[in-house]
């Protein structure tokens, strides 16, 4: 089979029948979204969200279909619940018990712009997202020493890497392995300075071409989210695909998110993406906690001399002429990368470096609008009177 085709892995797929409807998954209308390139082949299959736990051995059968065909290099695919519900390899149900600790629970149950399809992670008091109008900005950087910094301040911070296209979570924390999971349902999260980390560079191999599209990137922050023990956390940061397509739009819209803090570079052509990612947050009334500006100068390591290499301050302006706060900025410096590159992030490596103290100041903001999203959640949430 030289050249796969959507015929193709229809056939191969035809093979595996569903043993509650006695059918084969192609008859049955659940595959989806075929792509094929270069012998990588990735598909989601659309499941019954009444039937909770079942999907997880039907998916892996799929899988295995596909995979075992000549000229087949690998083969993904995903489980999405039709009509905007929860993939069904999430487990919790939309009326999930709550949290022991109800004061951390409500927050994630009902977020801005919430619908019935938000529901939030027990135990998970916020959930953030960490956003950029596109790659290479440092928005990962800024996710990984944000949730240090928070940390250092004494929260309960967990980390998701939805960025599926480029996870570096894994390298950034120091982390690699698959994550272990008792039941093959649940997954442990991968910890690393206190703080709980999942991503999807855990599951794949770090050669595999990533073929994502938007739905399949949401079935598979979904898992991540909700498949996950991430215990009791006052934040889980979200580090975002970047950019502002489908799929970052989708999870925007169907994760309870708190608010968003967008990373961006002082240059005109990032700020452009700021404008985006801006508006789209507001579109589905995701709050903006604001904006943050990184290597936003160049401080020489050598003779501590500042250089505003890329005209610094654009992002203040952006953030004045959208209306939206600016957190602060992050200058651009070696030990960042090497020690971010090392896995070992600056705010705990070095506390006491400039650096450091510039993620910190940013943590102490995000904290602020953290708490005042919540009230605001808090203060919108319907009351009971009784008379
Ligand atoms: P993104 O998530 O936006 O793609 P990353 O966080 O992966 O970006 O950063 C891209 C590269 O830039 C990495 O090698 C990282 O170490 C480096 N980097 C990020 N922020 C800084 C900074 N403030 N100073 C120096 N290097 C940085």
């Amino acid at each position: 089979m030289p050249n796969l085709t959507h015929e193709d892995i229809l056939s191969l797929l035809r093979g595996v029948v569903d043993p509650e409807r006695n059918q084969d998954v192609v008859t049955l209308g659940m595959i989806s979204g075929i792509q094929v390139r270069d012998g990588h082949v990735a598909f989601t299959i659309e499941v019954d969200p009444a039937r909770a736990g079942q999907y997880e051995p039907l998916r892996k059968r799929c899988e295995e279909a596909v995979f075992g065909a000549p000229g087949v290099l690998s083969a993904t695919a995903v489980l999405t619940a039709q009509g905007g519900a929860r993939p069904e390899a999430s487990k919790a149900p939309p009326n999930a018990p709550k949290a022991p600790n109800t004061s951390k629970a409500p927050a994630a149950q009902a977020a801005p712009g919430g619908g019935s399809q938000k529901t939030g992670i027990p135990g998970v008091r916020a959930i953030m997202a960490v956003a950029s109008g596109k790659g290479g900005v440092g928005k990962s950087t800024t996710a990984v020493n944000l949730a240090m910094a928070l940390k250092k301040m004494g929260l309960g911070v967990g980390l998701l890497d939805a960025d599926v296209y480029g996870p570096s979570l894994p390298r950034m924390m120091g982390l690699s392995g698959r994550p272990d999971s008792a039941d093959g349902k649940i997954i442990e999260p991968k910890v690393a300075y206190g703080v709980p980390c999942m991503s999807i560079g855990f599951m794949v191999e770090d050669d595999t071409p990533m073929i994502w599209r938007g739905p399949m990137v949401m079935g598979a922050v979904e898992q991540l989210l909700r498949d996950v023990r991430w215990g009791e956390l006052d934040v889980l940061i979200i580090d975002m695909p970047p950019g502002t397509g489908d799929a970052q739009l989708t999870i925007a819209q169907r994760v309870p998110l708190a608010g968003a803090l967008i990373v961006s570079t002082p240059q005109d052509v990032a700020l452009s993406d700021v404008r985006k990612g801006l508006n789209m947050f507001r579109k589905v009334e995701v709050p903006v906690f604001g904006i943050v500006e990184n290597m936003s100068y160049f401080l020489c390591p050598r003779c501590g001399e500042r250089t505003e290499i890329f005209g610094h301050g654009g992002a203040r302006q952006t953030a004045a002429e959208l209306g939206a706060d600016f957190l602060g900025e992050i200058p651009l410096h070696l030990a960042i990368r090497e020690t971010s590159d090392a896995g070992t992030p600056i705010v705990v490596v070095q506390p006491d470096s400039a650096h450091a103290k510039a993620y910190l100041a940013l943590a102490e903001r995000v904290a602020e609008k953290l708490e005042e999203s919540l009230d605001a959640l808090a203060a919108a949430a319907p009351k009971i009177i009784v008379e």
